[in-house]
């Protein structure tokens, strides 16, 4: 049987990081596998429903370079992908279930089902549920006489379809993760299946359609796990085998605790892919990095594309516990995966920053540029953002000033311009050979040119290695830039 997994988010936001990592961890599995991995759109909860929040997945999968056998968008033999196009299969397996003893009809109206919940009990413990030790005192097909429940259902009265939970059995699963995990029904509420709209909740659309479509392995995250046993005894109540369950570890905030949207935000951590995306983060650095999220390939190797992701990439080896989001190496692997990105794929994700600030830069020039820059950036923004390749500065450095501008830095600026201007052909040896002749000649450290030199020609005080900066740069905007320098500064 070839595998098949599914990712499976609800509309009722963007995708965060999360989520992403659920779907990669999906993705993962198929690709290694040979086997095909499905997008479904849970969008069975009218309530919590947000307009464009489809479309945000998919745009945001697409830009990580996730790619999905069969969606919405791609179609396939099993759809429709979105589940408010299939809510006929849900009032089958719901009738099923009534048909078959498995489920009621419930009646009860807010208020009494308030009235429940606050029952005091006697020992402190949690407030009683809907379940076998109460549906009797409740208004259901179960305690109501059969001729009531047809007047009520006749009368239009509203009603919801419970599951019915057996009383002091227990529920058991093998979960990939976390081993064998069991639940005590008496713990597990009669869930309700399809709401008083007759829409089904998330957990009777779920399992439906992860037997429909053939799911082989249901990977998502931990907040899940709780809802399984209800999951197993729908499929046990429907005769449907379970498919093999993986429950992935949370991700924790760097200052512990679940990372939530509100103390990522407060962290400075971006919460939504679009984030990652609008602050400038290569899209296989970020699945790179969160691949670690609860995974490891059991050897030192840190870098992975996406192929070579999927090649290593086994359920077996995710962990159960917690694992802590850090964005300072989620950085690290920016800049990692930015030296390795081809030089094309540089120049291009580069000239959509030159693009965005307005500058117009030629091909050779850039790739010139890339040469000096692609080891020193964290983001391919940055190279938009080192505006004295591109312009003379039109400001220097207040703090570098302070620091590096004497009062000799004038004259000797001035003079190294005027033995620049006279050499034949800038190159870096040339660059550095006169301006430590003229260092030794005027009995100051190299120091003392250099450092008010690159001020003057960057405007800043740090960058590549000065004099390949000014070989790139040429003689003619060397000089003018030491010359308004001095003009500047004086
Ligand atoms: N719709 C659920 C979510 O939004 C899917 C959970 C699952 O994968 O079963 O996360």
């Amino acid at each position: 049987m070839s595998t098949r997994v599914r990712f499976a988010p609800s509309p009722t936001g963007y995708l965060h990081i999360g989520g992403l990592r659920t779907a990669l961890y999906n993705v993962l599995l198929a690709q290694g596998q040979g086997g095909s991995a499905i997008l479904r759109i849970e969008d069975t909860d009218r309530s919590r429903f947000v307009a464009d929040a489809e479309q945000d997945i998919i745009t945001s999968l697409a830009w990580a370079g996730l790619h999905f056998d069969e969606s919405p968008v791609a179609g396939g033999d099993r759809g429709p992908y979105r589940q408010s196009e299939r809510t006929r299969h849900y009032s089958d397996a719901a009738q099923t279930l009534l048909d078959q003893g498995h489920a009621y009809l419930a009646f009860d109206t807010p208020e009494e089902l308030d009235t429940l919940r606050s029952t005091k009990t006697s020992d402190g413990q949690a407030p009683p549920r809907y379940s076998a030790s109460t549906r009797g005192s409740m208004k259901n097909s179960l305690s109501l006489a059969v001729g009531d429940v047809e007047r009520l259902v006749a009368e239009g009265v509203p009603h919801v379809i419970r599951l019915r939970v057996p009383e002091d059995e227990v529920v058991t699963f093998s979960d990939i993760v976390r081993g064998e995990v069991s639940f005590n029904s008496n713990e597990v509420d009669d869930q309700i299946l399809v709401k008083s709209d007759g829409m089904p909740t998330y957990h009777l659309a779920n399992v439906v359609d992860d037997h429909l479509m053939g799911i082989t392995h249901v990977i998502r995250g931990e907040e899940w796990l709780s809802s399984t046993p209800k999951h197993v005894l729908l499929y046990r109540f429907l005769g449907w085998d379970v498919p093999a369950m993986a429950h992935l570890p949370l991700i924790l905030s760097p200052t512990g605790g679940k990372l939530s949207k509100r103390n990522a935000e407060s962290q400075g951590i971006p919460v939504f892919v679009s984030d990652y995306q609008a602050e400038g983060y290569e899209p296989e650095a970020l699945l790179n990095y969160i691949a670690f999220l609860g995974w490891n390939p059991g050897t030192d190797q840190e870098i992975f594309d996406l192929d070579e992701l999927a090649g290593v990439f086994t359920l077996e080896r995710v962990g159960s516990s917690g694992v802590q989001f850090s964005i300072d190496k989620l950085r690290w692997f920016n800049e990692q995966h930015l030296r390795r990105l081809d030089a094309e794929v540089l120049s291009s994700r580069v000239r959509t920053h030159l693009d965005t600030a307005g500058l117009d830069v030629a091909d050779d020039y850039l790739s010139a540029v890339l040469d000096l820059m692609r080891d020193r950036i964290s983001f391919a923004a940055d190279v938009a953002a080192a505006r004295y390749f591109f312009e003379d500065p039109d400001r220097y450095d207040e703090k570098g000033i302070a620091k590096r501008w004497k009062d000799d830095s004038g004259p000797l600026l001035t003079a190294y311009a005027a033995r620049l201007d006279e050499a034949s052909n800038l190159d870096a040896e040339t660059a550095e050979t006169v301006l430590r002749d003229l260092a030794e000649e005027r009995q100051v450290g190299a120091g003392r040119i250099i450092h008010p030199c690159r001020l003057a020609v960057s405007g800043v005080t740090f960058g590549p290695g000065l004099f390949e900066l000014m070989e790139l740069l040429g003689r003619s905007t060397c000089v003018r830039r030491l010359r308004s320098a001095v003009t500047r500064l004086a």
